[in-house]
Order: structure tokens, then C-alpha cells, then sequence
């Protein structure tokens, strides 16, 4: 290996956390504080809160403005993100609507397919739904609903965009093929994708997306986020020395942040 590929960089941002992890809790100083002390121990000045639209009336923007007066030193942004529940997510989109303004950064995902009440990716048992199934036609549902979240005017960015490889199932036909009208859908947008470390913490042991996915962004310029898609303020920035090394190798200098939704593009020193 030469020593330009395994020169890392310092990665400063993490725009994928849930304070709430999986049910309604209220922003409060104590559920807030310990992401922001978590940030700067490792060295992150820049992090996005993106709770679960499903858990809204948890979000209180007030509680967010107290959080950051009383840490000047790391950026904390607004955000959301906004999936395809058949059940909340109508009313996630409303509150989405109503709050744009006090928003600095929506994701998008599709963690639903077929099931209105299970996301497919529940470890395990969202592996159910794809036993017997044509891995295929799921591939190209799953990307139909990604383009569906794209178009809504709602994001600024797609959160895991091949989470449906999550169980470690695998397309026969070749991933451009899948991908390729997605991400001409998300370039057309101005919409930036995600490089999210929860996927090798889940069976299918990759980064999201893989690197393919990654080269081809690369080629149409779609700009990326990094993210962690913390659960938990332990969780924060987790992985970010290997993904730093991928970024490393794939050649990618330049990270985007996001205030009010306007993206900037920020480069990554060496570290
Ligand atoms: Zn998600
Ligand atoms: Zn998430």
C-alpha cells in the first residue's frame, strides 16, 4: 500500500444521531448534554440531531437553542429524519412543513417495504421479509421508495442509501444497473448522500453505501455527510478511524454541513 492511501484525515462531523433512540423522549438538558460532551471528546465540532420523525413531539426547539449557548464550542444542528412510514410518517411531513424554517438538515430513508408495521431493517426479524422473495424486484421496490423520498422536497439528504442490503442479501444484476437512476434523481436535487458507519455494526458487515455506490456519487458529484447513525451518545462517531481510511482511499477530501438547509462543503485535514 503507498503512503498516500493510508494517510487518514480528521473528521469533524456526525449528521445521523437519535437522542431519543426508539421511543418519545423530551429534549431536555439532561438527554442532550452527554451527545455534546461526547463530540468533543472525540474531537467532533459539527453534529446534527436526527431523531425519527415518528418521535416529533419529543423535539423542542427551545431546549436546542439552551444547549447551544451553553456550548459554544461545537455546532449542533436541527434536523430530522423523515422515512416512509405508511402509518406516522403523514404526520412527520406536516410537522416537517410547519418547522422547515427551524430546521437545518432533513435525512430521508425508507425503512418500510412491503409491511406497514415492521421495518425491514430489524435485526433479525425484518429478515423475514425477504425469505422466499425475489431479491431483485425488492432491490428495485426498495430504490422506487428511496426516488419517492427524494422527490418529496422534504431533504436535503438520503440517510443508509443501500440499507436494503442490511441482511446481507445481494442483487444478481449488477448495482449501476440498480442505482444509477437514483442517483441521477438525487444529483438532479442537489442532494447529498450519507457515508454512515452503522452498517458495519449490522450482518452485512459494509459500510452504507458500498463503495461502487460511493464511485459512482463520486463520478455524478454528488456531495456526502458522514454519520454514525448513533442510537446512544456512546455510539457517536463510531467507526470514524476506519471510515476515515476508506475516505482515504476512495479519495474523498470533502465532507458537507449543513445550516438551514444550505450546504457547505468543508475539506478534511489530515490527521
Ligand atoms: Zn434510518
Ligand atoms: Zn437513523
Amino acid at each position: 500500500m503507498s503512503q498516500l492511501s493510508t494517510r487518514t484525515c480528521q473528521l469533524f462531523s456526525d449528521y445521523h444521531t437519535h437522542p431519543q433512540g426508539h421511543r418519545v423522549q423530551r429534549y431536555t438538558q439532561t438527554l442532550l448534554q452527554p451527545w455534546t460532551d461526547s463530540a468533543r471528546k472525540l474531537g467532533l465540532t459539527d453534529i446534527a440531531f436526527t431523531d425519527h420523525d415518528r418521535y416529533h413531539t419529543g423535539i423542542d426547539f427551545d431546549e436546542i437553542d439552551r444547549l447551544l449557548e451553553r456550548n459554544l464550542d461545537v455546532k449542533i444542528r436541527t434536523g430530522i429524519e423523515l422515512d416512509n412510514d405508511p402509518i406516522h410518517s403523514a404526520a412527520g411531513r406536516n410537522w416537517i412543513e410547519k418547522h422547515w424554517e427551524k430546521l437545518d438538515f432533513v435525512l430521508g430513508s425508507v425503512h418500510f417495504l412491503q409491511c406497514a408495521d415492521q421495518m425491514f431493517d430489524s435485526v433479525p426479524d425484518g429478515a423475514a421479509q425477504f425469505e422466499g422473495r425475489d431479491i431483485d424486484a425488492i432491490n428495485a421496490d426498495y430504490f422506487r421508495r428511496v426516488r419517492e423520498i427524494a422527490t418529496t422536497g422534504l431533504i436535503d439528504c438520503l440517510a443508509h442509501l443501500d440499507l436494503i442490503k442490511i441482511h446481507g442479501h445481494r442483487p444478481s444484476v449488477k448495482i449501476d444497473t440498480l442505482v444509477n437512476e437514483t442517483l441521477d434523481f438525487i444529483r438532479a436535487r442537489n442532494l447529498a448522500i450519507e457515508l454512515s458507519t452503522a452498517g458495519w455494526r449490522k450482518p452485512v458487515n459494509e459500510l452504507y453505501p458500498s463503495d461502487r455506490i460511493i464511485e459512482l456519487a463520486i463520478e455524478k458529484g454528488i456531495p456526502f455527510t458522514i454519520a454514525s447513525d448513533a442510537h446512544s451518545h456512546v455510539q457517536l462517531g463510531d467507526n470514524f478511524q476506519r471510515l476515515a481510511e476508506k475516505m482515504s482511499i476512495l479519495g474523498i477530501r470533502e465532507v458537507c454541513v449543513y445550516e438551514k438547509h444550505k450546504c457547505r462543503s468543508v475539506m478534511i485535514r489530515d490527521s
